[in-house]
C-alpha cells in the first residue's frame, strides 16, 4: 500500500487532458515525479509545463495506448529515466458512438483498441517489472459507472465493463504482492471528452456512419452532455478521491455516490431472472457421497459428491503436498495437504499456532474466529481452525481446517469457500475424517 507519494514516480496515459491531467496534478502536488503520455502531443507538451512549476521532475511520451510498441516504448522510457515506477494510471479513454445498430465494425475496433487493449497493453508491460521491483506499487485503472450499468450506448460500456473484469482479474494476481489495484469508476466529470472523441472520430475513416437524421440529433446529444458535464465534478476532486483510494488499499473507486442504487438495481434485476427462471424446480437437497482414501499416512474422508476431484492438482503452494483438491461450484474448493511434521518438530497445538501465524503474517484482514483442539469421530485428536479474509482477491472467504498428527505427518483438511457460501455441512465433511 502505497501511503507516502513524494519522490515516487507515476505514469498516466490520457495525460494531455480530463482526469488523466487531473491526476498528473494531483501526484505532482503530493511530490511525484510523473510520466505524462497521450497521443496530443500539444496538450502534453502544455501541461508537462505547468508540472514543472510545481518543481518536479516531468517526461513526455507520445503514446497511442492502442499500440503495444508504443506502450511497451512507455515503459522502457519511464524506467531508463526514472529507474523504477511506483503507479501506472491506465486512463486514456474516448467516447461511445451510440445505438447499437448504427455502430460500424470500425468503431467497435476502435473504442476497444483504446480503451480495453490501452488498459492490456499497460498491464502487459508495466505489471512484471512492477512486482520484480519489491517497491510499493498500484495500477489504476479508469473504468466508468457504464463499467457497470450499461445503458445504451453500445461499444462504450462494453469496453468499460471489460476494464472492470480485467482489474478484478489483476487484483486476485495481485493479492498479496507489492501490487495494488483499483478499478476507478467515475459518473460524469468536467472534461473533453465529448469534443475530443468527436475530433478523433473524423480523422478516422468508417468510425461513424450513421444517417443524416441521427448525425443531427447526435449533435444536439452532444451539446447537451457538454452542458452536463460543464456542470459535473471537476478532475481535480476526482484525482483526490483516487489518491484516498491508493493510500486505503480501496479497489472499487465508485467517485459518484449517487449512482450506487442503479448500481443495486441492476443485481436486483439478475437476481429476480434467476428466480423466474427456477419458479417451480424443485432443487435437490438430497446428497451422495463419495469416498476419498489415502494410503501413506492412511486416513479417508467422505465427502459430497457435487465435489469434482481436480487433476492434474492444481495448487502450488510451497512446502506443502496437497494430495487432495477438489472443487464444488460456486467457488468452493475442499484441499488436503500433508507436510511432514519434522519440518515443525512440534506438537499438534504448536505445529497449527506456527501456520495460522504465518497466514496472519501473510494476509491482509483476517479474523481467526476459533483456533481450538477438537476431537474427531474416532477418536483421534485434532485441531479445528476458522479463518475469514476480509477479501481474498476481490472476495470475502472463509476457510476451515482441520489439522491431525499421523505417522510423522501433519495433515490439513480445509474448505475455502466465498463467505457467501460458507455453511455448517463443511465442519461435518471435515469431521468424518477417519483413520
Ligand atoms: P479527455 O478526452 O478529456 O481525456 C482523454 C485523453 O486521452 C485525451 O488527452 C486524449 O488525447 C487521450 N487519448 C485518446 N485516445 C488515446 C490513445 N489511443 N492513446 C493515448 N491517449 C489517448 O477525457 P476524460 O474524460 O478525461 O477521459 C479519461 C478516462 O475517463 C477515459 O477512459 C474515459 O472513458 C473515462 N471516464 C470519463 C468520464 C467523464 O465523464 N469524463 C466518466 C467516466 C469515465
Amino acid at each position: 500500500m502505497i501511503k507516502d507519494f513524494g519522490g515516487k514516480v507515476a505514469v498516466i496515459t490520457g495525460a494531455a487532458s480530463g482526469i488523466g491531467r487531473g491526476l498528473a496534478y494531483g501526484f505532482a502536488k503530493q511530490g511525484m515525479n510523473i510520466v505524462l503520455a497521450d497521443i496530443d502531443k500539444e496538450n502534453l507538451v502544455k501541461v508537462a509545463k505547468e508540472l514543472e512549476e510545481i518543481g518536479i521532475e516531468v517526461m513526455t511520451q507520445l503514446t497511442d495506448v492502442s499500440d503495444p510498441e508504443q506502450v511497451a516504448q512507455l515503459a522502457d522510457a519511464s524506467y531508463k529515466r526514472f529507474g523504477t515506477v511506483n503507479i501506472l494510471c491506465n486512463n486514456a479513454g474516448v467516447g461511445g458512438a451510440g445505438s447499437i445498430s448504427l455502430v460500424t465494425l470500425e468503431n467497435w475496433k476502435w473504442i476497444l483498441g483504446v480503451n480495453v487493449f490501452g488498459v492490456i497493453h499497460g498491464i502487459q508491460y508495466f505489471l512484471n517489472r512492477m512486482l520484480a521491483s519489491n517497491e510499493q506499487c498500484h495500477i489504476v485503472n479508469t473504468s466508468s459507472m457504464a463499467g457497470l450499468l450499461s445503458g445504451d450506448n453500445s461499444s462504450y460500456p462494453t469496453s468499460k465493463f471489460a476494464v472492470v473484469a480485467i482489474s478484478e482479474s489483476l487484483a486476485f494476481d495481485c493479492f498479496n504482492t507489492n501490487v495494488g489495484v483499483s478499478v476507478v469508476c467515475p459518473g460524469r466529470v468536467n472534461t473533453n471528452i465529448i469534443k475530443n472523441t468527436y475530433t478523433f472520430r473524423q480523422n478516422r475513416p468508417g468510425v461513424w456512419l450513421p444517417p443524416a437524421e441521427m448525425i443531427k440529433q447526435s449533435e444536439i446529444g452532444r451539446e447537451n452532455l457538454n452542458r452536463i458535464l460543464a456542470g459535473a465534478m471537476t478532475p481535480e476532486k476526482l484525482a483526490e478521491l483516487v489518491i484516498k483510494a491508493i493510500k486505503n488499499d480501496i479497489f472499487y473507486v465508485l467517485t459518484h455516490p449517487e449512482y450506487i442504487p442503479l448500481v443495486k438495481s441492476r443485481f436486483e434485476r439478475i437476481n429476480e431472472d434467476a428466480l423466474k427462471l427456477y419458479e417451480g424446480i424443485e432443487i435437490k437437497s438430497e446428497q451422495k457421497s463419495k469416498i476419498f482414501k489415502n494410503d501413506s499416512p492412511t486416513f479417508s474422508i467422505t465427502y459430497p459428491e457435487s465435489f469434482i476431484e481436480l487433476k492434474p492438482n492444481p495448487m502450488n503452494l510451497p512446502e506443502v503436498k496437497p494430495v487432495f483438491v477438489a472443487a464444488k461450484e460456486p467457488s468452493i474448493d475442499l484441499l488436503i495437504s500433508v507436510i511432514k511434521s519434522s519440518k515443525y518438530g512440534r506438537p499438534l497445538d504448536e505445529s497449527v499456532n506456527e501456520i495460522v501465524r504465518r497466514i496472519e503474517d501473510i494476509a491482509r484482514e483476517i479474523n481467526i474466529s476459533s483456533n481450538e483442539p477438537i476431537t474427531l469421530r474416532d477418536g483421534t485428536p485434532a485441531y479445528e481452525s476458522v479463518i475469514e479474509y476480509k477479501y481474498l482477491g476481490i472476495f470475502p472467504v472463509k476457510s476451515i481446517h482441520l489439522s491431525v498428527l499421523k505417522d510423522e505427518h501433519l495433515i490439513v483438511i480445509s474448505i475455502y469457500a466465498n463467505a457467501n457460501y460458507y455453511n455448517e455441512n463443511f465442519r461435518d465433511i471435515l469431521y468424518s475424517l477417519e483413520f
